[in-house]
């Protein structure tokens, strides 16, 4: 087994994405130093409103080119709402590469740690620790439907769902994967096959093909309304959860809310097969109300670079361990602080930044 070597496009983007970066990266450095691992980064000023500003476009024509050879793009945040409006920021950077690249799941875990205020009662940490699967490219966010008699009485307006077999398929296998690989082996596939009598049904018969190759793994179907109470009553319950386009958007909002701040939550939009850069951001945007002070929690940036050193490591070595040290280090600052103010605490971005690298070096 060689070294490894990744080339990783580093776009900080907008906002508080420009104070997070710095310590995303210090914090990729000490792991890539201690598990052998060496990162190429190519530092990217576009797909940013800053971008946007001097040039009219949040990105060149020749992006798709300047991305070639990437092995993964490490994103900040996107949108800068009082100079470009949000739909002219995300469709023209990161909605296009989700589509481009071909980003078909949207991963997000949700876990609960020690130190972290949780807003639910009695829960501790340990009770929370899933994973949520959201079909990223496809389902009930399609462009396909119309008004009719527009501005009458007699207005009609609808939009279909477009569910695809390979695109179903493709994040059903990625979700029974994942769980093969964890502890529980546990799966929940979000449903409505009760309200939406067409599409739902065919999704849980995707579902149940599915599960028949993987008699190793535990399954259910939950409705979607029953399942999302059952996220805040019995969080406990979940190992990965996997679900169509729009009832994972929700559910990826609704999951990490139950474990403390949105400072620390990740996300991955991955292109399993390789095919494509997959992508790593954290959850969180610019979040204009706090930039320029250097108070913003690092710790979704930081996690979502693990989560990078996990998914480009395919022999599950120095990259799953990196990705370990690095899980442990935000746990031992969690708990021993220094904390943000999200937090209740007084640190900077970069103390926290800096002591989860140190943590992560010297372990
Ligand atoms: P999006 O850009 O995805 O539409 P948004 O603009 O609604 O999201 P954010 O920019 O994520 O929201 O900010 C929402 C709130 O959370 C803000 O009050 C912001 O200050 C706070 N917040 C977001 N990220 C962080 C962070 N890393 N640390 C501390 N507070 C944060
Ligand atoms: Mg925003």
């Amino acid at each position: 087994m060689g070294k490894h070597i990744y080339n990783i496009a580093v776009i900080p983007g907008d906002g508080i994405g420009k104070e997070v970066m710095p310590e995303g990266l210090r914090v990729l450095d000490a792991a890539a130093g201690r598990f052998g691992i060496e990162l190429r980064y190519k530092h990217i000023e576009w797909a940013s409103c800053d971008y946007y500003a001097a040039t009219g476009r949040m990105m060149p024509d020749d992006w798709k080119a300047q991305l070639s050879g990437m092995d993964a793009i490490y994103f900040g945040a996107a949108g800068w709402p009082a100079a470009v409006p949000d739909h002219v920021s995300l469709w023209g950077s990161l909605l296009k590469f989700r589509r481009e690249f071909d980003q078909y799941v949207n991963l997000r875990p949700a876990r609960l740690f020690d130190g972290v205020p949780c807003p639910l009662a009695n829960r501790k940490p340990g009770d929370i620790d899933f994973m949520i699967v959201r079909e990223n490219t496809e389902g009930e966010y399609s462009s396909v439907g119309g008004i009719m008699y527009e501005g009458t009485e007699r207005e009609i307006v609808m939009q279909q769902s477009v569910h695809s077999r390979i695109g179903s398929d493709r994040v059903l296998r990625f979700a029974f994967e994942l769980a093969r690989q964890r502890e529980r082996k546990q799966v929940t596939v979000a449903t409505k096959s009760n309200g939406l009598a067409v599409s739902m049904p065919w999704w849980d018969g995707r579902a149940a093909a599915m599960a028949a190759q993987y008699p190793d793994v535990d399954w259910d179907k939950q409705h979607i309304d029953i399942l999302s109470a059952r996220f805040v009553l019995q969080p406990q319950r979940f190992d990965v959860v996997v679900a169509s386009n729009l009832f994972g958007d929700i559910l990826s909002d609704l999951g990490p809310a139950c474990t403390g701040t949105l400072g620390l939550a990740p996300s991955a939009n991955l292109n399993p097969e390789r095919a494509f850069p997959s992508l790593f951001e954290p959850v969180h945007g610019s979040a204009p109300d706090i930039y320029g002070r250097n108070v913003a929690n690092p710790i979704g940036m930081i996690w979502s670079g693990a989560m990078m050193l996990d998914f480009l490591d395919t022999d599950g070595g120095s990259g799953r361990q990196a990705h370990d040290a690095i899980l442990a280090a935000i746990q031992q600052v969690l708990r021993d602080g220094p904390r943000t103010a999200d937090l209740g605490g007084t640190a900077s971005t970069t103390d926290m930044g800096q002591a989860i690298a140190a943590a992560v070096a010297g372990a």
